[in-house]
């Protein structure tokens, strides 16, 4: 698609809308016509957010989880239990188990999973720190709440396998869950049941 834009301006702002994931060129310019229609304060706290946000970010020194904080609000709140840590993908997963109101320790934001197809090795994810966060004890036990996918699967094992000679007790959320299932789009309801109704992880895969 070659588009002939009558603006510079306008085609420069439509094509850095269209890098976003799930934007097409035509939703890039909708986006972009909407923003040229409003108030420029509008858009300045817009632009604003989205700067900020990448400029002051942090992750959670704990938990690897975005915070505004260097330990996140879920780590820092003495009410959590602290001795068990429920290892997640991404903050959306935590969004998605703290939606439930069923969980109340702490978490392990990996960052992703294995997945040697899209270049992704444990060193790539926060494995070590969860060793370390282990070692360092506190920790009574380790729930696993990855996507039920081969990518998942694979993880969990390598997991099981450097927290093993820790003695920690290691549990994977109940398998109500469908297979090739992710956590963010299961409902409250049978994510918050998977997560009471947890497994002690069997390593025998
Ligand atoms: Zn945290």
């Amino acid at each position: 698609m070659n588009e002939q834009f009558p603006s510079v301006l306008l085609e420069r702002a439509v094509s850095e809308f269209a890098k976003l994931p799930g934007i097409g060129r035509k939703t890039a310019m909708r986006l972009v016509l909407h923003l040229l229609r409003q108030d420029l304060g509008a858009v300045e706290a817009f632009a604003g957010a989205v700067t900020t946000l990448k400029r002051e970010a942090k992750f959670c020194r704990v938990c690897h989880n975005i915070s505004d904080t260097e330990t996140c609000r879920i780590c820092a709140d003495p009410r959590r239990d602290a001795s068990t840590v429920c290892v997640v993908e991404n903050i959306r997963d935590v969004m998605a188990v703290e939606a439930t109101q069923q969980y109340h320790g702490l978490y392990h934001v990996l960052g992703g999973v294995i997945s040697p197809i899209d270049g992704i090795g444990p060193g790539d994810l926060q494995i070590e720190s969860l060793v370390q966060r282990v070692k360092s004890g506190g920790v009574s036990e380790v729930i696993l709440a990855l996507s039920t996918t081969m990518e998942g699967d694979s993880t969990n094992f390598y997991i099981y396998r450097k927290l093993a000679p820790t003695g920690v007790r290691l549990s994977v959320i109940a398998r109500g869950i469908a297979v090739g299932d992710e956590l963010e789009y299961a409902d409250e309801v049978t994510l918050g049941r998977s997560i009471v109704n947890r497994t002690p992880f069997q390593g025998n895969l």
